[in-house]
């Protein structure tokens, strides 16, 4: 059974910790991720960009292929099947299609459309009992084509969206998606303390969780940060481990170019990726 995220991430702002939003692409990422999850004993949101599900042959086919692994491998921890950036369109569609929670990303509205089209995707998804995810201040670098460069978020606007009724705040703070580049200026904790005062008890997200050192990934979770996304780093650790099958040419061996056995050590890495981070987010056990 899928949840919303609402109850999950209101003890894991309570109890000090965060839940980690991984990034599906196909039957295998799920798999691992689900897998990873119920060994770990940890609540887990499933992210879904509208790009993925468009790859993924759209809304519903995720979110029936959640539910039926969810079922079929006997998941008993929170699973929260969540969309990553939703379009006010695709906010709609992912909660006709059955999933569990959507971010509406209304940032690069002007901050009256936002709070506009925020409010009606909020309607429906308390008539459906989802959560609503809302952004405030682009994140930087590049999702699904989506461009921003590195905001800092308004604390006064980011209270405006938050009393709005969502149940899942996230802001820009410096974090950036994709690959840090060298020279980055590192996450701006006193934006996020005054966040933090601005809008608790409300869950604040951390994208871009990919490249940020451990200690201000602890340091955020210490300030209120209760989600953080994780995408290209499974990402990486998959492309890593199945080009090293390839290159040792072990897809060259007996039936080696079986793509169970090609795909496995990718469908590995992403565990062993995935149970790193909710090692650093603190979420194991807590399911
Ligand atoms: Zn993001």
């Amino acid at each position: 059974m899928l949840v919303s995220a609402t109850e999950a991430l209101k003890k894991a702002k309570e109890g000090k910790y965060a839940i980690g939003q991984f990034n599906i692409n196909n039957l295998e990422w799920t798999k691992a991720i689900l897998l990873t999850a119920e060994e770990c004993k940890s609540p887990v949101i499933l992210g879904v960009s509208e790009g993925a599900a468009k790859y993924m042959c759209g809304f519903k086919t995720v979110a029936d292929m959640v539910k039926a692994m969810v079922e079929s491998l006997n998941i008993t921890v929170p699973v929260i099947l969540h969309l990553d950036h939703g379009s006010y369109d695709g906010a709609k569609a992912a909660i006709g299609a059955g999933f569990s929670s959507v971010m509406f990303d209304g940032s690069h509205y002007g901050i009256e459309e936002n709070i506009e089209k925020t409010k009606e995707i909020i309607a429906l998804a308390k008539a459906n009992g989802i959560s609503v995810e809302a952004e405030v201040g682009a994140i930087g670098g590049e999702e699904d084509g989506v461009v921003g460069s590195g905001e800092v978020a308004d604390p006064a606007e980011c209270k405006l969206i938050a009393d709005l009724g969502v149940d899942i705040l996230a802001a820009g703070i410096g974090n950036i998606h994709g690959k840090y580049p060298a020279n980055w200026a590192g996450l701006n904790f006193d934006v996020l303390a005054e966040i933090e005062k601005a809008t608790s008890p409300m869950p604040l997200v951390l994208h871009g969780g990919t490249g940020i050192p451990t200690d201000m990934i602890k340091k955020a979770i210490s300030l209120g940060v209760s989600k953080i996304n994780v995408n290209t780093e499974c990402q990486l650790s998959f492309a890593a481990a199945v080009r090293k099958y390839i290159e040792e040419g072990k897809d060259l061996e007996g039936k080696g170019f079986d793509p169970r056995k090609l795909l496995a050590p990718g469908v590995e890495a992403i565990k062993a990726t995935v149970k790193e981070k909710m090692e650093l987010f603190g979420s194991i056990n807590k399911a």
